[in-house]
């Protein structure tokens, strides 16, 4: 697997424990940052550089390099039982995540909407003994097995990979390339791929890819909108907390926040011939919700739009003090216009 955590810092990474924990930035302790002159600062939520610490999330390395990170670990065990419950109405998807939500009473929650009448949710849990264990590393398909099983087994390092062929776009497509290929084939090795042959291939091909941001209140609203105007599955959906009023979003947009629990709905691996008008219409639906999507894709944003829900007098306030000739460049130019 690729991500390192400084890229998990700088690139907004999130996973099924989000739904306790928030983000994987939220349970930092401390950043090094390296600026554009060389100067080695230390950041922690509390000392004379908390805007800088609070802002290197999703800012992709435009305020500085992270060569050094404190984070807080929990106790792992083992195995991870996970057990898919399974649901026929967002309605009742929705119950189900805001009880596991409000009792903490599991270790993992995220899970797969196969389609509108399909709704799994994968509650996963430590534990010391399995009576098997199952690994999504050659034939088998993570996502698809979540439909088909009651509960499944993994090895805890197996379960952190389980979607290391993709989440619901996985590679390769047929059991046969699986079979005869399959144990070669990961994320490492297809990011490899499409950043060697970059420059020749179409961009017409590259599969929309959309990671969202519901607010839980305005699942209802987003989905009935989606299911009509892109009606694309499945998807993947991680529950997460909003941890604390984040100095990285507009007092704005922060204004309209009043949900703490919010659904990271993403879109993988969708092919449509008018990809701009998928990008654009799904930041417009964003923007009426209160919602927001991560920045690791295609980004059609003006810059007025991205400054209305990205905090600008913050980015700007670290910016003067690490990279105040622009060595990084800009987060608007990084990722709304390459
Ligand atoms: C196969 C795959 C699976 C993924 N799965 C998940 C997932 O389950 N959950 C999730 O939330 N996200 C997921 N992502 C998205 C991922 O979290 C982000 O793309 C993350 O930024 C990748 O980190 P990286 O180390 O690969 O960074 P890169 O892709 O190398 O860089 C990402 C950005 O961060 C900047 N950056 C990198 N390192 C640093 C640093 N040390 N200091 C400052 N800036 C830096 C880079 O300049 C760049 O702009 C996945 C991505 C891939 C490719």
């Amino acid at each position: 697997m690729t991500i390192t955590i400084g890229g998990a810092v700088a690139g907004c990474s999130i996973e099924s424990m989000s739904y306790k924990f928030g983000g994987f930035h939220d349970n930092c302790l401390e950043y090094e940052v390296v600026t554009a002159k060389g100067d080695v600062l230390k950041c922690t939520p509390d000392n004379e550089n908390q805007l800088m610490f609070h802002m290197m999330h999703g800012t992709f390395g435009t305020l500085g390099i992270i060569t050094l990170l404190k984070f807080r670990l929990i106790t792992a065990k083992p195995f991870v039982k996970v057990t898919y419950e399974k649901y026929k109405s967002l309605e009742e998807y929705k119950i189900a995540i805001w009880v596991h939500y409000r009792s903490k009473d599991i270790d993992f929650m995220d899970g797969i909407i196969h389609s509108p009448v399909e709704y799994v949710l994968s509650a996963g849990n430590f534990v010391d003994k399995a009576p098997y264990t199952h690994s999504y590393d050659w034939t088998r398909i993570y996502f698809l097995s979540t439909a088909k099983r009651g509960e499944d087994y993994l090895k805890t390092s197996d379960y952190f990979f389980r979607y290391n062929k993709g989440v619901t776009n996985v590679h390769p497509k047929s059991f046969i390339c699986r079979l005869l290929f399959g144990r070669f084939i990961n994320s490492n090795s297809t990011l490899k791929m499409a950043k060697t042959f970059r420059k020749v291939i179409p961009s017409t091909i590259i599969p929309i890819t959309v990671d969202t941001f519901i607010p839980f209140s305005k699942m209802e609203e987003f989905m009935e909108w989606y299911e009509k105007e892109v009606n694309h599955f499945p998807l993947w959906c991680v529950p997460y907390r909003i941890v604390h009023k984040y100095e990285w979003l507009s007092d704005e947009f922060l204004s309209k926040v009043n949900d703490e629990l919010f659904l990271d709905i993403a879109l993988y691996g969708m092919r449509r011939k008018d990809a701009e008008h998928y990008y654009k219409s799904i930041e417009k639906k964003l923007a009426e919700l209160g919602a927001i999507k991560t920045l690791i894709s295609t980004n059609l944003y003006s810059e007025k739009e991205f400054w209305k829900i990205w905090n600008k007098k913050n980015y700007n306030l670290v910016k003067q003090k690490t990279d105040p000739d622009n060595i990084f460049g800009g987060l608007y130019e990084k990722t709304c216009s390459t």
